[in-house]
Formats: C-alpha cells, structure tokens, sequence
C-alpha cells in the first residue's frame, strides 16, 4: 500500500457508520454495533427454530466456552475424541461426535454406512463403483434434507410397507433411513424399522434433528436401537448454529468421523467443525440436560396464554393455543380470521410484520390460512410486542 493509498483507506473506513455505531451504554459496551453499521435489523423471532431466522440463541456458556478456546490451539483430532466420548457418557449412548449440524450428519452417518473404514473407499466416494449404492426409505419419509444423504452419491429407494421395505433389502443396500417426526404418517414404526435393520444386518439412520425437548425424543430412538440418530446443535440444544450430533454405535462413528474434516480427502471435509463447535456443542448438552423443563414449559404456556388474552378483544381474530406433535413440541398461538372479508392474506400479515418496527418473524401454520406464533425463541417482553402489532393490524381492518 502506498502512503495515499493508505490515506484513501482510512478516510474511506473512517467514513463507515461501523467506527461509530457503539452497541448498548455503559463501560462493558466496547464492541461497535454491527448489525446497525450494516443496516441489518434484528427481529422477533416467533417464528421457531428455523436455520433462516438463525434458529436459536446460544447458552451464555457456550459463548463462554467458544471465547475461551478461540485463545488456544490444539490437537483437533484428540479434542473431537474427547469431546465425543463425554457426549457420549452424558446421553448414555454407545458413542457421539460433534459435526456442522444434522445435515452434516446426514451426510458423514450415510458416508460411514458405505464406506466403514476403509481407506480406498472413503477417497473414492460419491463414486459408489463396486460399493454399496443404496439408501431405503419410507415414500412418506421424504424429506428435503434427505438430499445430505444423496450427496454421498447413493439412490434413494422408496417403500411403503413392511413387506416392500423387506423385499428391497439386499447386498447394495447401506442404510435404512427414518424421520423421525414423519413416524405417524409411516406404516413401518420405528421399533419394527430397528427389528428389521437389526435381523437383515443393515445400519438404520434416524433424523430427529429438531424434536427435544422433550427430551424422550432423543433417548427414545437410541434405546430403541437405531444405529445412528442426527440432531440439530443449534436448535432446541442451545448450541453452536454450525453444529449438530451424530450418535449411536461406535464403528459406525470412527467411520464418519474419518469422511470428514480434518481430513482433506473426503466427501465431509466442507463439514468441518473447529474446537469451538466441539466444546461449545459439549457445553450445550450438559446445559440442556440440566434445564428446569417443567419451569421453561410454564414460561412458554405464559407467554401463550398472554398473546391470547390480548389478541381476545380483536373481534375478527381467533387465537388459540397448539402444541405441535412431534418437532418443535412446545406451546404456539394459531392465529384465524376470515381472509375475504378482512382482505388480509397470511403472508400480507406476515409482510407487515416484517416491515414495522420492532421487525417481527411468523411462519404460516399447518391449516391453510393460517399463521403461528412459536413461544420458545421470543425473548422477554416479546410476546407483549408481538400480541401488540397483531392487534394493531387487524384493528385498522374493520371487517
Ligand atoms: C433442521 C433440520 C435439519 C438440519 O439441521 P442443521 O442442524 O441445521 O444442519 C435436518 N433434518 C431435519 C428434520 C431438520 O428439522
């Protein structure tokens, strides 16, 4: 750089609102206010935990505990090992590891399932010659993350029923593949789905990326014998937003461990976790196994209970209270009116939202519609904000 060109940086720097903008008051606020010198607005998330909306916030320990270890270098093979057979202890599972999310787990689990530890093998894939080159799956299982699974350059071959899942099974198959929040929809039930994974000696898979709390979810798919289960890290877990669990039988686990970061040669490499993930991730579970579930069950019930109260004097709105299945099983407020005669369509509703002030984040809900308000990522005094702009809205719209 040149002295004038030097200059012509720092006056063109200087110029940027970010060496200005100071986030918060007080002697603690020494960082600028990126979001603002960006003009990036923050919202209200109630929509959930959805990846679009960053999903969920981080345990301030978490952020304690990435802070710490980005002070230091390590052996990044030994920290995952460590890391994982803590994970592993603390879930009572045969063994874990730490990968960038449950779509990366999709990936590296399928990966494992094809290549084992086979060197040859792991280099050569998504080239599946001479490989097992077949994932089975329930037709209602099908989901858009299975593409994870597709990366690894095998066919998905769909099924219906016990018998259709039985006859498809042969010596290309690698893997049995379950969503575990499409349960209800599919005719083989998981115990049935791990008896016969177990009896034709094929490794099956279960997503269950965003269904804790509560908890049973995740215990219950590993008891029930599934040989490798995905969860989402940053989702209802608290942790890292890049990370996820992969867990279940402890081969299997070596063999994803090694398709993946840090070895270069590999179809997870782009999966890649650093030990911030990995600790923070560690930190997230032991947090989330200790949380008061009945405590934070009621705070969510208030903040339902409170947006229907005040959403109750809105004539030509209809609140109501729903807890979803399975996946994000917490409570929401559905929200009803009669579209035609208020000439407001959901997303009209959701855009409007979106453009005041605090920016707010909705998804519609299941019935066509309608739209949800999701309690569990809204932080406080934010439910009253929401309820607040709903009632704003709809009371400009004299039906
Ligand atoms: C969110 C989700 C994923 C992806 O999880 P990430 O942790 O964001 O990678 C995969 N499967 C299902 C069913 C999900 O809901």
């Amino acid at each position: 750089m040149t002295a004038s060109h030097r200059r012509g940086f720092l006056q063109r720097l200087a110029g940027l609102p970010l060496v200005g903008a100071w986030a918060g008051r007080g002697a603690a606020a020494k960082a600028p206010d990126y979001l603002a010198s960006l003009g990036v607005r923050p919202i209200i998330n109630g929509a959930g935990v959805y990846t679009m909306f960053t999903a969920s916030l981080m345990w301030p320990e978490v952020v304690e505990a990435i802070q710490q270890l980005s002070t230091r270098f390590v052996r990044i093979s030994e920290l995952h090992d460590a890391v994982g057979k803590r994970i592993a202890q603390m879930l009572n599972v045969e063994a874990a590891m730490v990968p960038s999310g449950a779509a990366a787990a999709l990936t590296v689990g399928t990966a494992a399932c094809i290549t084992g530890a086979d060197p040859d093998k792991i280099q050569r894939i998504p080239d599946l010659t001479g490989m097992k080159n077949e994932v089975i799956v329930q037709r209602t299982h099908r989901f858009p993350y299975d593409h994870m699974v597709r990366n690894c350059g095998i066919r998905l071959v769909e099924v219906e029923t016990r018998e259709q899942l039985e006859r498809a099974i042969g010596p290309q198959t690698a893997m049995l593949l379950f969503l575990n929040k499409s349960e209800p929809l599919g005719q083989v039930k998981m115990k049935e789905f791990v008896e016969i994974g177990k009896r034709r000696g094929i490794p099956t898979f279960n997503d269950a990326a965003a269904d804790v709390p509560p908890l049973e979810n995740l215990t219950r798919p590993i008891q029930l014998g599934f040989d490798l289960i995905a969860v989402s890290g940053g989702k209802g877990i608290r942790g890292p937003q890049s990370a996820g669990l992969l867990l279940g039988r402890a081969d299997l686990i070596h063999a994803a461990r090694l398709n993946t970061s840090p070895y270069s040669d590999t179809i997870g490499r782009s999966c890649k976790v650093n030990k911030e993930e990995l600790v923070g991730m560690m930190v997230a579970v032991e947090k989330f196994l200790k949380q008061d579930f009945a405590a934070l069950e009621r705070e969510w019930e208030r903040r339902a209970r409170s947006m229907i109260d005040a959403l109750r004097g809105v004539p030509t709105l209809r609140a109501e209270r729903f807890v979803p299945v399975i996946a994000n099983q917490v409570p929401h407020v559905r929200l009803t009116w009669e579209e035609a005669r208020l000439g407001l369509t959901p997303a009209q509703l959701m855009q409007q939202l979106r453009d005041g002030e605090p920016s707010i984040e909705l998804v519609p809900s299941p019935p066509k519609g309608t739209v949800e308000i999701s309690t569990w990522m809204l932080q406080p005094g934010e439910a009253e904000m929401v309820a607040r702009r709903i009632r704003e809205i709809f009371g400009a719209r004299k039906g």
